[in-house]
């Protein structure tokens, strides 16, 4: 019956855990400082590139590309691991 509820209830959860991922590490990080900080993996399709170049990483300090969002599969990995 509530399934409308259940599904805002996920959009909540996906934005409260990429706000927090950003919050954590202030900017994006790369894919593999994900994977190792939440202990999931994370494959290349789960995640957003925003840009199409790599980027300086906040955590590793090297140049990787930077994750600036995730998608579905990504959300639900973080959410159901
Ligand atoms: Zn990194």
């Amino acid at each position: 019956m509530n399934y409308q509820l259940i599904q805002q209830n996920n959009e909540v959860k996906n934005m409260v855990t990429i706000r927090k991922i950003k919050k954590r590490f202030v900017s994006n990080i790369c894919r593999q400082c994900i994977n190792k900080t939440y202990n999931i993996h994370l494959l290349h399709t789960d995640c957003k590139y925003g840009l199409m170049y790599p980027g300086l990483c906040p955590v590793c300090k090297e140049m990787k590309n930077i994750v600036t969002g995730l998608r579905l599969s990504g959300y639900w990995k973080l959410l159901t691991k």
